[in-house]
């Protein structure tokens, strides 16, 4: 265990070097574990304007759930490559930020476990209660040895401030942002989920949501995602993302809007296509086959491209009149919350 490589944090440290000054840096966090420490890094490229969209992207929050960790790399190594020649991907750096934490549970990406190594669940560690039918994956205190453990309340562990943190400095300051954290493992559908994940209630911004939905819908119609409010599967306790969003639809100076989305890669697909999934280490979170791997490493880019877009010519659904908010919100409800 040791001087066992940790292929993901070289991964991510090659890139940083690579994108040099085009990217700020920075060391959020230091994860002992053992002998060693892990850092955990954040990248902020573009515009550090107040004033300009932000799009985020958030990885290995689960550490088991290595592939988001995988896919965000590798989109990261394409925007090295396109900012050697694409003038107009420059361009539009230069009136939005994109921020990325590819790895946000390190010890657990190189474990290859669910928990922090405290055996803490990062995403039920938020101080925040879910509501309803709550059952044990939801989010528990029992014992850290039992898988989703809340942690024991007192304060949030380091990774999951570390989030909170960068999240509250270069996201959520912005008038317009999405953040998008990757996991694997539900189901057999790509979903794509917005809040709330605590309580099965609209959230205050379920308009847009589905104005983002409905443009999604019309530009791609082929699409493989079920878009959904979280709680439309199941209710969990301690949700990060509801936390920060309602620590900033609550504040008294909202201003804007922030819309934190949950890519939950359908793992299940892959399993279905080589049982012997179920018998390895990663299986059921992680595709094994290389080609597979690879599909998933792009499979994704289209909405990733589509997000950046929606953030830069957000007329049609973030700055919607009466009209417009009232008849989204009434379809919202009809899809989801009937
Ligand atoms: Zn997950």
């Amino acid at each position: 265990m040791l001087n066992q490589a940790f292929t993901e944090l070289e991964q991510l440290e090659t890139v940083i070097q690579q994108l040099g000054d085009r990217a700020r840096v920075e060391t959020v966090g230091l994860i002992p574990f053992k002998a060693r420490e892990f850092p955990i890094y954040s990248i902020v490229m573009g515009s550090m304007r107040s004033d300009v969209p932000v799009l985020a992207f958030f990885g290995g929050v689960h550490g088991l759930e290595k592939i988001g960790s995988e896919v965000i790399l590798s989109y990261l190594q394409t925007i090295i490559q396109l900012l050697d020649w694409d003038e107009e991907f420059a361009q539009r750096l230069e009136r939005s930020r994109l921020v990325f934490m590819p790895i946000v549970n390190p010890v657990g990406v190189f474990r290859g476990t669910r928990c922090n190594a405290n055996g803490v669940d990062l995403m039920r560690n938020a101080p925040i209660e879910g509501s309803g039918n709550t059952k044990l994956y939801s989010g528990h205190r029992l014992s850290p040895r039992l898988p989703w453990y809340r942690g024991d309340g007192s304060q949030m562990e380091a990774e999951a401030q570390a989030l909170c943190q960068v999240v509250q400095r270069h996201v959520t300051n912005a008038p317009l942002s999405i953040a998008l954290d990757l996991h694997s493992g539900f189901g057999i559908h790509d979903r794509l989920w917005f809040p709330y994940a605590s309580r099965k209630q609209p959230f205050p911004d379920i308009a847009e949501a589905h104005a983002l939905k409905s443009l999604f819908d019309r530009c791609y119609p082929n699409h493989f995602y079920k878009i959904e409010p979280m709680s439309q599967e199941y209710v969990i306790n301690g949700d990060l993302w509801d936390y920060l969003y309602d620590s900033f639809s609550q504040s008294d100076n909202r201003q804007g809007l922030f819309l934190p989305l949950t890519l939950e890669m359908g793992s299940w697909l892959w399993l279905r296509k080589s049982p012997l999934h179920l018998f390895q280490r990663h299986g059921l979170f992680h595709p094994l086959l290389p080609h597979r791997q690879q599909r998933i490493l792009r499979r994704h880019f289209t909405l990733f491209d589509f997000l950046y877009r929606s953030l830069l010519y957000p007329a049609k659904w973030s700055r919607l009149d009466s009209g417009q908010l009232n008849m989204n919100r009434q379809q919202a409800l009809a899809l989801w919350y009937a």
